[in-house]
C-alpha cells in the first residue's frame, strides 16, 4: 500500500485547510520560481523521465506531448488548457483535487505553462462542478494576492494568467478539440484533426490540452526527481494514481494508490471488500464508462496499469473503476451506457449520430429479450462499423462497453432471448 509520505494529494479528503498558507505548510509553492528558473528543457526532461503518462484517459506520454510545442514562437502566443470537464460516467478525482487541493494544480499550471512558452493557461471546468469552480476561483484569487500569478509569477521572471472557465455540461466539451471550439465560445463540436491542438489549437494558436491530476502531480514530480515518481509501477506505467472506485463494494471512494496496484489489494484495502464477497462479483468496467467490461473472475488478480488491462481487452482510462456484483443485471447496465452516449452525440458524424441511436434501440430489444439471436452479432457488426470511423473517439466509446458485454456476457444475452421465447411459446400454447 501507498505511504502517507510518498501521496502527492495530501487534502484529498478535505481534512486540512485548503487556503494558500495551509498548502504552503503542506509543501506546495515550496521553491516554485527556483524551479522555473532551471529552465524549460530541465522542466520536460524531468516530466519525460518520470515516465508520466496522461491521466484523462489515453495515456499519452505527457513530456512528449509537451515537446511537441513549438520552441520558437513564430509570432503566435502557446496556450496551455487544462480539461476539467470529467463527465466521464463513474469518474470522480479531478474533483477531488479542485475542492480540496486545489493549489496541487495552480502551481502545476504555472510550470507547465512556462515549459511550453504560455503566458497564459485556461482551466475549462465541468459545468455541475459549481463548488468546485467557486473553490478554484477563491484558489486563483488567493495566488494572484500573493504574487504567485500575474506579472513575474513566483518570482520565476516569467508573466503568467490563469483564467477559469466554466463549461454548460455537455459531455463532449471533454474531447480537447470540442472544449476549444466552447472556449472560444462555439458549439462544442470536435475538429478534424490534423492540425493537431499543438500546430493549431485554441485562437489559431499552439496549444497543449492536459488533464487536471497530470498538470496537478508535476510540481512533486520536479521536488521529489522523476526516479521517485517512476519507482512506483511496472516499467511504462509508473508513478502514483488517482483511482475511484464506485458501485458494489462496501466503502466507495477516490483514492491515490501506486500504478500497478492489483484489482484485489485495491479493493480490500481501500473499499472494505466486494459487497456479498469475491464470489459475488459478476463483472468490472476498470476505467471510467467508455472501456470494455471484464467479467469479475478475471478481475481478482488483475493489475491496475495501462498495459495490463489494454492487454485484457479493456483498458485503464481514467481509473474509475466500476464494480458490478450479481444483483446487476449487466444488459441493462450496458444499454444505460448506450443511452447516455446516445444523448451526447454532437451528431456531427453519420456513423456516430445514427449508429449510438441504432445501438441503443438494439440494445433495448437486447433487455427485454425481444430480439433474435442473430441481431447480436448484426450489433457486434455495426459497433465495428462505427468504431474508428468518426471525428472523436465518442463513437468508440459508444461502441466498446457494447462489444464487451458482447465478448463476455453472449450466453446471459441468449439465454434472455430464449427465455422470452419460451415463456412466449408456454402462454400462446396455455391459451
Ligand atoms: Fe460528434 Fe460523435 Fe462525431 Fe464525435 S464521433 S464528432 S461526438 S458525431
Amino acid at each position: 500500500m501507498l505511504k502517507d509520505e510518498d501521496r502527492i494529494f495530501t487534502n484529498l479528503y478535505g481534512m486540512y485547510d485548503r487556503s494558500l498558507a495551509v498548502a504552503k505548510k503542506r509543501g506546495h509553492w515550496d521553491n516554485t520560481g527556483k524551479m522555473i528558473k532551471n529552465g524549460r528543457e530541465w522542466i520536460v526532461e524531468k516530466v519525460k523521465g518520470s515516465g508520466l503518462r496522461g491521466r484523462g484517459g489515453a495515456g499519452f506520454p505527457t513530456g512528449l506531448k509537451w515537446s511537441f510545442m513549438p520552441k520558437e514562437s513564430d509570432g503566435r502566443p502557446s496556450y496551455l488548457v487544462v480539461n476539467a470537464d470529467e463527465s466521464e460516467p463513474g469518474t470522480c478525482k479531478d474533483r477531488e483535487i479542485m475542492r480540496h487541493d486545489p493549489h496541487t494544480l495552480i502551481e502545476g499550471c504555472l510550470i507547465a505553462s512556462f515549459a511550453m512558452n504560455a503566458n497564459a493557461c485556461y482551466i475549462y471546468i465541468r459545468g455541475e462542478y459549481i463548488r468546485e469552480r467557486e473553490v478554484l476561483q477563491g484558489a486563483i484569487d488567493e495566488a494572484y494576492n500573493a504574487g504567485l500569478l500575474g506579472k513575474n509569477a513566483a518570482k520565476s521572471g516569467w508573466d503568467f494568467d490563469l483564467y477559469l472557465h466554466h463549461g454548460a455540461g455537455a459531455y463532449i466539451c471533454g474531447e480537447e478539440t470540442a472544449l476549444l471550439e466552447s472556449l472560444e465560445g462555439r458549439k462544442g463540436m470536435p475538429r478534424m484533426k490534423p492540425p493537431f491542438p499543438a500546430g493549431a489549437g485554441l485562437y489559431g494558436c499552439p496549444t497543449t490540452v492536459n488533464n487536471v491530476e497530470s498538470i496537478a502531480v508535476v510540481p512533486t514530480i520536479l521536488r521529489r526527481g522523476p526516479e521517485w515518481f517512476s519507482n512506483f509501477g511496472r516499467p511504462n506505467n509508473s508513478g502514483t494514481k488517482l483511482f475511484a472506485i464506485s458501485g458494489h463494494v462496501n466503502t466507495p471512494c477516490v483514492v491515490e494508490e501506486a500504478m500497478s496496484i492489483s484489482f484485489e489489494e485495491l479493493i480490500e484495502k481501500h473499499c472494505g471488500g466486494i459487497r456479498g464477497g469475491w464470489e459475488n462479483l459478476k463483472a468490472v468496467i476498470p476505467g471510467g464508462s467508455s472501456v470494455p467490461c471484464i467479467r469479475g473472475e478475471n478481475m481478482r488478480h488483475a493489475i491496475m496499469d495501462f498495459d495490463y488491462l489494454r492487454e485484457q481487452r479493456s483498458g485503464l482510462g481514467t481509473a474509475a473503476v466500476i464494480v458490478m456484483d450479481q444483483s446487476t443485471d449487466i444488459i441493462k447496465a450496458i444499454w444505460r451506457l448506450s443511452k447516455f452516449y446516445k444523448h451526447e452525440s454532437c451528431g456531427q458524424c453519420t456513423p456516430c449520430r445514427e449508429g449510438t441511436g441504432w445501438m441503443m434501440r438494439v440494445m433495448e430489444r437486447l433487455v427485454t429479450g425481444e430480439a433474435g439471436v442473430e441481431e447480436i452479432d448484426m450489433l457486434l457488426d455495426v459497433t465495428k462499423q462505427v468504431e474508428g470511423h468518426t471525428i472523436c473517439a465518442l463513437g468508440d466509446a459508444a461502441a466498446w462497453p457494447i462489444q464487451g458485454l458482447i465478448r463476455n456476457f453472449r450466453d446471459e444475452i441468449e439465454d434472455r432471448i430464449r427465455h422470452k421465447r419460451t415463456s412466449h411459446t408456454s402462454a400462446v400454447a396455455a391459451e
